[in-house]
This record gives structure tokens, sequence and C-alpha cells, in this order.
């Protein structure tokens, strides 16, 4: 059966130049960067120069980029970090209702050691008032946390203007630019935040690759305590396939990018001018214009968003809700709850994603095979008798 891939927020197939560049840093060139002979020289240039790509396409110094297994990782190393080298200045954090749990949680962790954290509000939209940002910050604030793009509705939050009130007030900010990496040409001098953070399978890299991009001068405790690799913020061996695959995924990233965004911006509303034309209640969430291009998020009135997952995975379609119960987790999405839905709405939540391998085709087959699927829920849907 035809498989249609509609989750690229949840990660991307590797492209296959990026595989290729990977290849042979598993086999011939396989040494330790730390070494100090031919092998270790060899994987040491590789690391060397993905670093040089990764700081030109981000507008920042090879020293201020850090190497690490992920996004989650480089979240939690950009607040712990900040937090634990700052603990004598403040311990104040402020971040947003919508952040991913790779914020939220190392958020909610520093809080049970005695850090103050506050959570700004969104609008309808999922958008933060850089207002709200600026009213929470007191002298005791010593980080800003305010993802870029939210992977849920694909909102994307007004960085800059944050970032300046941050700078005004001497406050380190940092960004999870892990879901807008992929759309919008980010230079981190242009957005002024101090740490930024990017995984590298959320654009046709490999998973379990990270980026934290540190400003010069700012400092962190390291997470991981070891051999004093990457400047004494991340111990371990490189993992230097990894990274040699994430620097080349930053890289056709930054070639394909305006073609990429095009591509996905024709499908997507394409794909939702079908579901609007074809499935009566459904109600489309983010901002409408400052939004992801390849985001089509959903509520479906009366629906349950398992149900639809299973019916459309039945039907070789892939997406994702935000549902309770989803990947195991009782309660319904924060992020949906933050943007004011209903409990009971968000239980019809469904994201569809779209990336560099979907087609028309694949469009034209949810079209025709997704309203069929909501008919026949809503028919055996108490809600709707
Ligand atoms: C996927 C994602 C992460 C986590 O990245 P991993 O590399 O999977 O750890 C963090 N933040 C956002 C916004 C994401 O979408």
């Amino acid at each position: 059966m035809r498989r249609i891939y509609l989750d690229y927020a949840a990660t991307t197939p590797t492209h296959p130049e990026v595989l290729a560049a990977m290849q042979p840093y598993f086999s011939e060139t396989f040494g330790n960067p730390m070494s100090l002979h031919a092998a270790g020289r060899r994987a040491q240039e590789a690391l060397d120069a993905s670093r040089h790509t990764v700081a030109q396409a981000l507008g920042a110094d090879p020293e201020e980029i850090v190497f690490t297994s992920g996004g989650s990782e480089s979240d939690n190393c950009a607040i712990k970090g900040v937090a634990y080298a700052l603990k004598e200045k403040g311990n104040h954090i402020i971040t947003s209702t919508i952040e991913h749990h790779a914020v939220l949680e190392p958020c909610h962790f520093l809080q049970q050691q005695g850090f103050e954290v506050t959570c700004v509000p969104v609008d309808g939209y999922g958008v933060v008032d850089p207002d709200d940002v600026e009213k929470a910050i007191t002298s005791k604030t010593i980080l800003v946390s305010i993802m870029h793009a939210n992977n849920e509705v694909g909102t994307i939050e007004p960085i800059a203007e944050i970032s300046s009130t941050c700078r005004e007030k001497g406050v380190h900010m940092h960004t999870d630019a892990v879901q807008s990496f992929g759309a919008l040409d980010i230079n981190v001098n242009q957005i002024g935040v101090d740490l930024l953070t990017l995984s590298a399978h959320k654009f046709y890299g490999p998973k379990g690759v990270g980026v934290l991009y540190v400003k010069k001068g700012t400092r962190i405790v390291p997470l991981i305590h070891g051999g004093g690799q990457e400047s004494n913020r991340r111990a371990s061996t490189h993992n230097v396939p990894g990274i040699v695959g994430c620097a080349k995924a930053v890289a056709l990233t930054v070639k394909e990018r305006s073609q990429r965004v095009q591509h996905a911006r024709h499908l997507r509303d394409k794909l939702i001018h079908a579901i609007q034309g074809k499935v009566k209640d459904v109600r489309f969430n983010g901002h409408p214009e400052n939004r992801l291009p390849n985001n089509c998020h959903m509520i479906v009135k009366y629906e349950e968003g398992e149900s639809m997952l299973l019916k459309l995975d039945a039907l070789g379609i892939e997406a994702a809700t935000g549902s309770a119960c989803s990947s195991g987790s009782l309660e319904p999405s924060h992020v949906l709850v933050a943007l004011g839905i209903s409990r009971e709405e968000v239980h019809g939540s469904l994201r569809m994603t779209v990336g560099r391998l979907t087609t028309e085709q694949d469009i034209d087959y949810v079209k025709d095979v997704f309203p069929k699927i909501v008919a026949e829920l809503r028919k055996m849907s108490p809600m709707t008798q």
C-alpha cells in the first residue's frame, strides 16, 4: 500500500546527500578528533569544517557552536546551563505556555531546586506578546526562553522584539528554533538571541545530533562533564558522522530553503482548501499568516484524534494529534489548552505537516480519503446523533 507521510514536524527522512556525506565517517575516517595522530586529525578537520558550515548558516562564529545529541539536549543545556552559571545573579526564568517539553521540563526541574519560573500566556493564535515578557522581567530574571516557531500549530513568535527587550534589561535570551530553521533564514545577530537550539533530524539530517549556539561571553555550566570536548561545554567523544550529517543538512537547507518553502506552502494550502471544501465543522489553528509553511493544524469537531489517526493510518496516511492518550500521554496537549481551545475540542485535533517528498498526488489522495473517514466516524459518534 502507498504510504503518505504527513508528519514532517515529528521527524524527516535523512536526505540522500546527507547519508552519503556521513558514510565515510563510520569507516575510513573513523578517528577520534581528540587523538594526536593522522586519523584523529582527519576527524578533527571534518569537525572543524562542520562547525564552520553551521556557524556560517547562522551568522555566528565557529567557537559559538556546540554540537549536542539533539534538540532536547540543546534546550536542557541552554536552560540548566545558564541557570547554574548565573544562580548567584538571580533565580528567575521566563518561558511561555506553549514551549516544547524539552524546555518546560528543565524549567520544572529547576523550579524544584528553588528557581522561579514564569510562563507567559499566548493569544488564541499562539502568539506571545513581547509586552508580557517585558512585564514579567524582574531584577532576579536571568533567562528568557521563547520558541521561534511552535511545533504543534506552526505559529512563529516575535523573537527579535522579545530579544531586544531582554538586551535592554541585561537578561539572556534562548530560543528553540528546531521547527523554524527549515523554513526561515535565521541569523543569530538579527534575531538577537544569546542561545539557540537546532535539531538535525527536523531538517533532513540524522537523529541524535543537535546544535546549541552560545553567544560569546555567555557562560553555561555543562550538563555532561568529562573529557572537555566542545571547549568544556559538552564532554563525550564527538559523534563525527552525525555532526558531518548535521552540517550537510544545514548546508542543503540553506541552499534549498526557498524552494522547499514554496513547495510546502503550495501543498499545505492545497490541503487546507481541500479539507475546508469537503469537511464540515473544521477549524484551522495557529496564526493565519505568521506560521510555518508546512503546518496544517485543525480541530475536527465531534471527533477523536486517535480514531482519525487509526483510520488514516489504515489507509496509508500518517498524521499526528494533540489529543489525550496520544503517544502514551493522558493529558491533552498543553499547547492547545494554552490557545484557549476547550478540552472537548482538543480531542478532535489533527496535525498534518508536509515536506520535501510530499507530492500533489499525496494531497489528492488525502482529499479523497479524509472526508470519507470523517463522515464514517461521525456516523458512529454519539456527539453527532
Ligand atoms: C523535536 C523538537 C525538539 C526535540 O528535538 P530532539 O532532537 O528530538 O531531541 C525540541 N523542540 C522542538 C520545538 C521540537 O519540535
